[in-house]
C-alpha cells in the first residue's frame, strides 16, 4: 500500500497529474472514464471561481487527487471529480447518472446532501448529524470524498472571513475528525485536526507545536540511533523489519495529551514513536520480545492491542522502553496490513494494491453495525442533550428541508406531515410540494433521504379536512383538528357576538 502524507498539493498539480497518479494502477479505460468526468466537471464549473481566485475545477481536482494518491478506487475518485456538478453548477443527479453510471451519482447524491447540512449552533447540528448517519449507512464511500473534499477546504481556509474560518474549523474537528476515527481512518482524521487546530485555538496550537519542535530538534540523533539499534538486533534475531520508521504526534492529538497529562510534559512518551513494520504476526510478538530483551521495559504501558484491537479496529504492539542513557522511547509494532488498517480504516477497503489488482471492495463489510456503533458513541457523548434511544430511529425516515436541516418522520409520511413538522403555520398554509425539485401531490408517500419543500399561500386559512385521511402523524392530525376548530369557534364568534356588559 502507498505510505506517506497523502494531503500535499503539489505545486504543478493539474489534471494531467491527477491522471499520471490514476495511471500507476487504473486501466486505461478507467482512466479514460476519469478524464471525461474532470472534462465535464471543468466544463459545469467554468465560470465559478474559488475564494482563492483560482478556478472552481482546482478544488474536485485536488480531492480527487487525494484520493487517487492514495490508490482508492476509481469510482470514488471520479465522484470526487463530480461531487460539486449539481450543487454548483446546477447540473441534475439523472443527467451525471446518464454519463457515468448510477453508482456514482449515488455517491454524489449522498454528498450533495451532506453538503446541504448547515452549522446553526452544536446541539442543533449534532441533531442533525446524528440522522444523517443513519441515512447514508447506506454508502460509506460518501464519507470518504467528504473526508477528502473538507480537508482541501480546511487547507483553502485562509481566503474566508475569520468567522467562517472558524465555524469550519470547528466543525471539522469536533464532527468530521471523530467520524473519521471511528471508522478508523488515522490519515484523514490527523489531517482533519491539524488542518483545523489553528484556527480554533490558535495560542494553544503555537503552544503544543513549540513543544513538539523542541522534542524533535533535541532527540533526533538519538531517535535515529535508537531506530538503527533495534534494526540491527531483529536482523540478528532473523526479524525482517519492512519498515521502521519515527512517527511524529499530531498536534491536536497532542495537545488532548497535554491537557489529560496537565501540561507534564516529560510525561509524554510518544510525542515521537517509533514504528516496527514486520512481515506478520509472530514477528511482532518475536520483535516485542526481541525490544524488550534489549531495553527494560516501563511497568504498565505494554499494550497488546493486537489481541484486544481498540473500538475503531486498531492494531499494534505499543511498549514503551527505558533506552540507552535511560531515555524513554515508545515502540509501535505491526504487520503491513494492520498498518494500512490504522492509516484508512474503511477506506482501506477500497483500495488498490501496488499491482493495481482490487483487493476490494468488499461488499461484506457491515456498514450499518459499524454505523450504529458510532452512533451509539456519538449518544454515548451528548449526556447533556436529550436522550434519544436507539430504536426510536427505526422504522422512521430522514428527510431533508431544501437547506438541509433533516426532519424525521415515520415510515410512509406524506409532505404534509413534513410541513406540520416543519412549523404549525407552514402545515396551516401548506398548498404543494416538491420531492427532489419535482411537484407531487400533498398525499405522496415519502421516502428516505428526499430533500422536500413546501410551497405555502400566506393567505390561506384553513388545513384541509381531507389530510386527515392520509396524514400519518399524530402531531399533524391534531394540529389540523386544532386549526380546523378554531377556524369553526372563530366563524361561530362571529355569528354570535359576545354579550356586551
Ligand atoms: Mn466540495
Amino acid at each position: 500500500m502507498k505510505r506517506g502524507w497523502f494531503f500535499e498539493i503539489p505545486k504543478n498539480l493539474d489534471a494531467n497529474l491527477l491522471f499520471k497518479e490514476l495511471k500507476t494502477y487504473c486501466s486505461p479505460s478507467d482512466v479514460e472514464r476519469a478524464v471525461l468526468a474532470y472534462d465535464y466537471a471543468a466544463e459545469a464549473h467554468k465560470d465559478k471561481k474559488r475564494y482563492s481566485g483560482e478556478p472552481y475545477i482546482t478544488h474536485p481536482l485536488t480531492a480527487a487527487y487525494f484520493l487517487a494518491k492514495m490508490h482508492i478506487d476509481i469510482n470514488i475518485v471520479i465522484a470526487g471529480l463530480l461531487h460539486d456538478v449539481p450543487e454548483d453548477a446546477g447540473i441534475p443527479l439523472e443527467e451525471i447518472a446518464k454519463n457515468f453510471g448510477d453508482d456514482i451519482a449515488g455517491m454524489i447524491k449522498g454528498i450533495t446532501k451532506l453538503g446541504k447540512l448547515k452549522y446553526r449552533g452544536l446541539e442543533r447540528y449534532i441533531e442533525n448529524l446524528r440522522k444523517m448517519f443513519l441515512a447514508m449507512a447506506e454508502d460509506m464511500r460518501v464519507m470518504i470524498i467528504k473526508f477528502a473534499d473538507r480537508i482541501h477546504n480546511l487547507k483553502t481556509l485562509e481566503f474566508h472571513t475569520p468567522a467562517k474560518q472558524y465555524r469550519i474549523a470547528k466543525e471539522s474537528l469536533e464532527i468530521y475528525a471523530p467520524i473519521a476515527n471511528r471508522l478508523g481512518m488515522g490519515e484523514f482524521k490527523g489531517a482533519l485536526e491539524d488542518l483545523s487546530f489553528p484556527y480554533v485555538y490558535p495560542e494553544e496550537y503555537a503552544r503544543v507545536k513549540k513543544i513538539r519542535d523542541n522534542f524533535i530538534s533535541e532527540s533526533e540523533e538519538y531517535l535515529e540511533q535508537t531506530m538503527e539499534t533495534a534494526k540491527k538486533e531483529l536482523a540478528k534475531n532473523n526479524i525482517q523489519t519492512i519498515d521502521v520508521h519515527g512517527r511524529k504526534k499530531q498536534l491536536y492529538s497532542l495537545y488532548q495529551k497535554c491537557l489529560a497529562k496537565n501540561w507534564m510534559v516529560d510525561q509524554i512518551y510518544d510525542i515521537v514513536a517509533l514504528r516496527v513494520v514486520v512481515k506478520d504476526l509472530g514477528d511482532c510478538y518475536a520483535a516485542l520480545g526481541i525490544i524488550h530483551k534489549l531495553w527494560r521495559p516501563l511497568k504498565g504501558r505494554i499494550k497488546d492491542y493486537i489481541a484486544q484491537p481498540k473500538p475503531n479496529g486498531y492494531q499494534s504492539l505499543h511498549t514503551t522502553v527505558f533506552c540507552d542513557d535511560g531515555k524513554i522511547v515508545e515502540f509501535q509494532i505491526r504487520t503491513p496490513e494492520m498498518h494500512d488498517e490504522a492509516e484508512y480504516g474503511i477506506a482501506a477497503h477500497w483500495h488498490y494494491d501496488e499491482k493495481g489488482k482490487a483487493k476490494i471492495p468488499n461488499r461484506d463489510i457491515p456498514w450499518a453495525k459499524e454505523l450504529a456503533k458510532i452512533q451509539k458513541e456519538i449518544l454515548n457523548n451528548m449526556s447533556d442533550l436529550e436522550n434519544l434511544k436507539l430504536d426510536f430511529f427505526q422504522n422512521r425516515i430522514f428527510i431533508f428541508t431544501p437547506v438541509g436541516d433533516v426532519i424525521d418522520l415515520p415510515e410512509n409520511a406524506t409532505p404534509v406531515d413534513f410541513a406540520y413538522q416543519i412549523h404549525t403555520d407552514v402545515g396551516n398554509k401548506c398548498i404543494g410540494a416538491k420531492i427532489n425539485d419535482q411537484m407531487v401531490s400533498l398525499d405522496t408517500p415519502l421516502k428516505n433521504g428526499d430533500v422536500v419543500e413546501i410551497l405555502v399561500d400566506r393567505t390561506r386559512k384553513n388545513p384541509n379536512s381531507d389530510w386527515l385521511e392520509f396524514v400519518k402523524t399524530n402531531s399533524a392530525k391534531t394540529k389540523i383538528k386544532e386549526a380546523l376548530n378554531n377556524n369553526k369557534t372563530n366563524w361561530l364568534k362571529k355569528l354570535i357576538p359576545p354579550l356586551k356588559k
